[in-house]
């Protein structure tokens, strides 16, 4: 038995839940409980605060833990960097009021700086021998140079909007993060095994994100084309047709790529094209 720890409640709760289950591993939704277990899979699920599942992995309450790079680095808790799990994505930054002049890092040498992330920006700004003062505030950072309270802010951003409405600008994007897989180092044998199958899993929902399987026929003497149109793709499946001198295609091609492929296709005769979402990818 496992334990992973995700977030009780929060903007990665509901992506953790769906990447477990995509893996098939369904557990009860009850948020009330803080511990549930799975029917399928040799694993519990431990509900907490993003800011305790750090700390929680370290201790070893939790074997794994989701939770964003940006409480990894702010706790800086000795654990495992297993996995980036591509959701959750937003960076920290340095956001000053958009009516300065902003000439650089030396702006914030003697700045007040407001922020829930003291211990990134401390690194941050003493790696770059900038002196300023650090005020940890839990929330509402970006209120923080209109009220009086700050001069400037290190906060997370998505879209910027927030700063915007706040009269606030983005100077240095300071941290890049997402959702991460981290784990207690030196996890026993049976654990690190169910670690592997855990990974295995996510590595194949992961590869099956945009893609899609394209069924198409083609005449025969298309496919060299045809295979010209599909780079990346090592040798597809084709089947011979009932009708004489036809081929079916099989093909696995991106989201972003399917209506220019398609196009191709059906410029060298590809007919009877079929495009089905693809569950999962497994090499
Ligand atoms: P908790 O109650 O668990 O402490 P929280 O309020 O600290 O929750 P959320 O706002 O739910 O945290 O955000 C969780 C994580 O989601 C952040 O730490 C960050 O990694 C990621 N995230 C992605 N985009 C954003 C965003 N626009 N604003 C805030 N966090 C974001
Ligand atoms: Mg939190």
């Amino acid at each position: 038995m496992i334990r992973i720890a995700i977030q009780a409640k929060g903007r990665l709760n509901e992506e953790s839940i769906a990447l477990l289950k995509e893996a098939g591993i369904s557990i009860e939704d009850s948020k009330r409980k803080l511990l549930a277990k799975s029917e399928d899979f040799p694993i519990e699920v431990l509900y907490l605060r993003d800011d305790d599942i750090p700390q929680a992995v370290a201790m070893g309450v939790a074997d794994l833990g989701i939770v964003g790079l940006n409480e990894v680095e702010e706790k800086n808790f000795n654990v495992t960097l297993t996995h980036k799990l591509g959701f959750g994505k937003c960076r920290i930054s340095l956001a000053v009021p958009k009516t300065e002049t902003y000439p650089g890092l030396e702006y914030f040498n003697g700045k007040r700086v407001a922020t829930s992330y003291p211990a990134i920006l401390s690194r941050f700004f003493t790696e770059k021998g900038i002196s300023a003062e650090i005020h940890e505030i839990a929330g509402s950072v970006e209120i923080a140079p209109s009220v009086g309270m700050a001069d400037a802010i290190f906060d997370i951003v998505s879209s910027g909007g927030t700063l915007v409405t706040n009269g606030l600008k983005e100077v240095e994007k300071v941290l890049f993060s997402e959702a991460v897989l981290i784990a207690t180092p030196n996890l026993d044998e049976e654990k690190r095994q169910l670690l592997g199958q855990l990974l295995f899993r996510f590595e194949a929902v992961e590869r099956s994100k945009g893609m899609k399987y394209v069924l198409l026929n083609l005449p025969h003497d298309k496919i060299a084309e045809a295979i010209e149109i599909l780079p990346g793709m090592k040798s597809p499946t084709i089947l011979p047709l009932a009708q004489e001198g036809w081929s079916s295609i099989h093909v696995v091609i991106n989201e972003r790529e399917l209506w220019s492929k398609i196009e191709q296709l059906k410029a060298i005769g590809a007919e009877d094209i079929l495009v089905l979402s693809l569950e999962k990818m497994i090499r």
